[in-house]
C-alpha cells in the first residue's frame, strides 16, 4: 500500500487506499455529494450502526471524499487514524471537548491564534472547561499547573505572532508521566515538523492554511497517532474508561481497540460521537479543494520556507526595520528550537516591528502592491496583516501581551511567488512607510 512510503511528497499524493475510484475508477478523487448511502439489508444497517462492521452511513459522520482526505492527513502526520471537520476551529473545539467536559481543566500554551484564546477562554469557560495558561519557554510551567482533572496539554507548534516554536517532546515527556495527553496544532509546519515523532498524542490542523493552500475552502481535521494508552489511568481519562450512555453504555478506551485493532478511541469517539451531536461536517465539495491543495503540500512548504529565510536576510538589513521576528531570531534556547524541531525550513511567517511605530505599520501595509492585505494565513500568495487592529482586536491588553502582539508589529506571511518580487515589493512598502503617505489598497 502507497502509504508504506514515508516520504510527504509521495503520501501526499499517494497517501491510503485510494488508486482509483472503485465505482468507475475515475484517477480524480470524485466528489460524493451525497447525504446517505444504501444500507445492503437490516442486519448491515443495524452492524454499521452498532460499530460491529465499518461502513458509510451518513455524511454527517462520514462521506468517501473525506475518507481519502482523511487518510493522506493521517498518513502525512504520522499517526493512525484522522477526522475532518468543518473548520480550524471546529477541530480544536472538538479536540477539547473529546477529552474535557464541565469541571475539568487544559493546560494550554499561551502562544495561540487568537481566535484559539477567544474559544478557551470565553466559549469554552462558560460550557465548565477551565483552560489554564502556561507560558511554552519554560516546559516546567505545564507541569505547575496540572491537578487531578487536567486531561490535555495543549500547544502550537509554530504560534505567530510570536514564532517561538513549542517545546513539544520536553511537554509530552511531562504529560506522559501524568497520563496527559498532548495536543498539538500544527497548522503552520505541516511536513516540516511531525509533533507524533515528538510525541504529541493528537494533531490537528485548519486545513483552510497551507495544507489546503490556495484560500479556496474552510476546512479542519484531527489526528489520533494511536501512541497514548487512554486505558493506563481511568481516572485521569473518564469520558475513555467509563460507560457512555448515549452508545448503548461503550466504553472506548477498550471497545475501539477490541473492535478496529487500533488504538484509535480519539478519532472514533470524536466522529460518532461529535459529529453526530454537533455537526460540523466538512463538505465534501470542500474535502475535494483541500485534497487539490494536499497534492503539492511538500513542494510549497519548502518554497514558502525558502523565501522566507531570503526576506529574513533582506529585512535584517533595513533600515525601516527595528525588529525582525522568525522562528530562528530569538535568544537560546528558544532559537534552537526551531533547529530542533523543524526539518527542511523555519517556517513560512515573519514578523517585523517598524520604526515608525504603529502608524508607519499601516503607511506600510497600505503602500504593499503585490502583497495582499487579508486575515488569513498560509495561502500561495503572500500575505501582510496588522494583528492588534484585526486578528487579535478582541483580546484585551493583558491576551495580547500574551500573544506576543505589540501595537506596531506586522506579520508577513511569505508566498511562493519569485523572491525578487516578493522582496522588491517590500522594500518599496518599507521606504514609503515612515513618509507616512498612504494610498488606496487595491
Ligand atoms: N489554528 C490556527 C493556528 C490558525 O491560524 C487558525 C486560523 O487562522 C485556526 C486554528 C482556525 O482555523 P479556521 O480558520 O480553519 O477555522
Amino acid at each position: 500500500m502507497s502509504t508504506k512510503r514515508n516520504n510527504p511528497e509521495t503520501i501526499a499524493i499517494h497517501g491510503g487506499d485510494y488508486k482509483s475510484d472503485p465505482a468507475t475508477n475515475a484517477v480524480a478523487v470524485p466528489i460524493y455529494r451525497t447525504t446517505s448511502y444504501q444500507f445492503n439489508n437490516t442486519e448491515h444497517a443495524a452492524n454499521l450502526f452498532a460499530l460491529k462492521e465499518f461502513g458509510n452511513i451518513y455524511t454527517r459522520i462520514m462521506n468517501p471524499t473525506n475518507d481519502v482526505l482523511e487518510k493522506r492527513v493521517a498518513a502525512l502526520e504520522g499517526g493512525l487514524s484522522c477526522v475532518t471537520v468543518s473548520s480550524g476551529q471546529t477541530a480544536s473545539s472538538f479536540a477539547i471537548l473529546n477529552v474535557a467536559q464541565a469541571g475539568d481543566n487544559i493546560v494550554s500554551s499561551t502562544d495561540l491564534y487568537g481566535g484559539t484564546v477567544s474559544l478557551f477562554t470565553h466559549t469554552l469557560s462558560k460550557l465548565g472547561i477551565e483552560i489554564r495558561y502556561a507560558d511554552p519557554s519554560d516546559p516546567k510551567n505545564f507541569e505547575k499547573m496540572v491537578d487531578d482533572k487536567t486531561r490535555a496539554f495543549y500547544g502550537e507548534t509554530l504560534p505567530n505572532p510570536y514564532l517561538r516554536v513549542f517545546p513539544i517532546k520536553e511537554v509530552s515527556d511531562i504529560g506522559r508521566k501524568y497520563n496527559i495527553p498532548l495536543i498539538m496544532d500544527n497548522t503552520a509546519s505541516p511536513v516540516i515538523c511531525k509533533p507524533i515523532e515528538h510525541g504529541a498524542a493528537i494533531v490537528i490542523h485548519s486545513l483552510t492554511k497551507y495544507i489546503g493552500g490556495h484560500g479556496t475552502a474552510v476546512a479542519g481535521s484531527i489526528v489520533d497517532s494511536g501512541n497514548f494508552d487512554w486505558t493506563a489511568d481511568p481516572k485521569r481519562q473518564p469520558l475513555f474508561n467509563e460507560p457512555d450512555a448515549s452508545y448503548g453504555g461503550v466504553i472506548w478506551g477498550k471497545a475501539v481497540p477490541e473492535l478496529t485493532g487500533a488504538n484509535v478511541p480519539f478519532a472514533v469517539r470524536a466522529r460518532v460521537c461529535l459529529l453526530r451531536d454537533l455537526g460540523s461536517a466538512l463538505a465534501p465539495d470542500n474535502a475535494f479543494a483541500i485534497i487539490q491543495g494536499l497534492e503539492t503540500i511538500a513542494l510549497r512548504m519548502k518554497q514558502h520556507c525558502e523565501n522566507a529565510e531570503k526576506v529574513v536576510n533582506f529585512l535584517k538589513k533595513h533600515k525601516e526595520v527595528t525588529k525582525v521576528i522568525y522562528s530562528t531570531e530569538h535568544n537560546k534556547p528558544i532559537a534552537d528550537r526551531a533547529k530542533k524541531y523543524l526539518k527542511g525550513g523555519y517556517g513560512p511567517m515573519v514578523g517585523i516591528e517598524l520604526k515608525g511605530g504603529i502608524e508607519a505599520g499601516k503607511t506600510f501595509i497600505e503602500s504593499l502592491k503585490m502583497f495582499y492585505h487579508v486575515a488569513n494565513i498560509g495561502d500561495v500568495r503572500s500575505l501582510a496583516i496588522h494583528p492588534a487592529s484585526t486578528t487579535h482586536s478582541q483580546l484585551n491588553e493583558k491576551e495580547l501581551a500574551a500573544s506576543g502582539v505589540t501595537q506596531s508589529y506586522v506579520r508577513l506571511c511569505i508566498g511562493i511567488e519569485h523572491v525578487d518580487d516578493i522582496i522588491e515589493d517590500l522594500n518599496q512598502a518599507l521606504n514609503k512607510s515612515s513618509k507616512g503617505k498612504l494610498r488606496a489598497v487595491s
